[in-house]
């Protein structure tokens, strides 16, 4: 086995996942809603499924999903990108796979913004890159000048950018994005933007993909994830978006990765694309009520929950909630003795210091989030 895979452990979300089933515990931790998903989207696909080729898509993607994706993005975020700019892989986390190992080679330095999403740094050390890391604070976790000058002194040749960020629950602002837009052509650094969480976003705020600030159409990869867009994340249906001499590089890793995604899938996706901008508004009022409750639950319990801005998640402090355990030794007191599953916030970090804050994910019946509050306040 190579010594990288070799000292790897499961990912945090599978294991915690697993503990809520060995223990039947209610299980707040992995990001996943408690619903269908849009009816209309499965059936779209499942009419595909009967109906329609179930041989090899193009390695792209079907005709039909490119240009939906381009059509959704030009009309939601004011691109302007065709179909050539689009590559539809198999979920967020191959269009990751694919980007990196095409555009990371021996040596190369690939900046991480912490806390970052698990598969980043082990991906980038199998490509051969060198990580380097930029370490966000709680309670805000904000980009600064200095610390993003500081971070891109070296030039790295990538950076990968998570907005909203997961687990920190933040959206970026548009001075935070401009900075990062300006190192990255100061330094010639292409941004992989994973954007998987853009229609999760809160009170109001749009989301500014980093692909559209000025100069940076052919210096930033954009990938998104039909999983998180209609809540359905066991689709794996995810697309990357690149000036296309960008985006043929990560067409050859992908060719070779998985080659396509099953056709009545993408066909699902397509259709769901095309809904108007009240659907992804009334998902996102959705979760926005659903981060309320469980915000008001955990503060009138004496938690003091960080501000969420976007995502399925809310991370909670535990020092100021009165808590005096790390965060990984809470989260498994919290199964064992609550039977309730959060997720440690310092699995995030690589060789971190405990962080001591927990992400709890809050899409979910409001009984379950109710019934969540009553046990995690148990653990007093
Ligand atoms: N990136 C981030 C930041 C995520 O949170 C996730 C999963 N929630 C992914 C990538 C993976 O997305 P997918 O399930 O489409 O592979
Ligand atoms: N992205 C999901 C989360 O943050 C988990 C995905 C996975 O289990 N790999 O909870």
């Amino acid at each position: 086995m190579h010594p990288l895979f070799a000292g790897l452990g499961t990912t945090i979300f599978e294991e915690m996942s697993g503990l809520a089933r060995q223990h039947g515990a209610l299980n707040l931790g992995q990001g996943f809603p408690d619903g269908d998903g849009p009816e209309d989207v499965r059936r779209a696909a499942a009419d595909a499924l009967m109906t329609r080729s179930n041989q090899y898509p193009p390695m792209a993607g079907l005709p039909e999903l490119r240009e939906a994706v381009a059509e959704h993005y030009n009309r939601l975020q004011g691109l302007a990108i065709t179909p050539e700019h689009v590559l539809v892989t198999s979920g967020a986390t191959e269009a990751l796979a694919a980007a990196i190992l095409a555009l990371v080679d021996e040596g190369d330095e690939v900046l991480l913004i912490q806390p970052m999403y698990d598969a980043y740094r082990p991906l980038v050390l199998r490509a051969g890159g060198v990580p380097r890391y930029l370490s966000l604070r709680p309670p805000h976790w904000r980009l600064t000048a200095a610390e993003v000058d500081a971070a891109f002194a070296g030039g790295p040749k990538l950076v990968i950018f998570n907005d909203p960020l997961n687990p920190a629950a933040r959206a970026f602002d548009a001075g935070e994005i401009a900075l990062l837009a300006a190192a990255c052509r100061r330094h010639g650094t292409i941004a992989l933007c994973d954007e998987v969480w853009e229609h999760v976003l809160f009170d109001g705020r749009e989301h500014r993909p980093l692909i559209g600030e000025p100069g940076m159409a052919a210096q930033a990869v954009k990938i998104g994830s039909a999983g998180k867009i209609f809540s359905m994340t066991g689709w794996k249906v995810g697309f990357v978006i690149a000036d296309p001499a960008l985006l043929q590089p990560i067409a050859r890793a992908h060719q070779f990765l998985t080659f396509t995604t099953p056709p009545a899938l993408q066909i699902g996706v397509a259709y769901g694309l095309a809904k108007d901008e009240a659907h992804f508004r009334e998902a996102r009022l959705g979760y926005q009520r659903s981060r309320d409750v469980l915000a008001e639950g955990l503060t009138r319990a004496g938690f003091r929950v960080l501000p969420s801005e976007g995502t399925y998640f809310l991370c909670a402090d535990l020092a100021a909630s009165g808590f005096a355990e790390a965060d990984r030794a809470f989260c498994m007191r919290a199964v064992h003795e609550a039977g309730v599953v959060a997720i440690p916030v310092s699995a995030f970090y690589h060789e971190a210091p405990e962080t001591g804050i927990i992400r709890l994910c809050f899409a979910k019946q409001d009984a379950m989030l109710a019934e969540g509050v009553a046990r995690l306040a148990s653990l007093r």
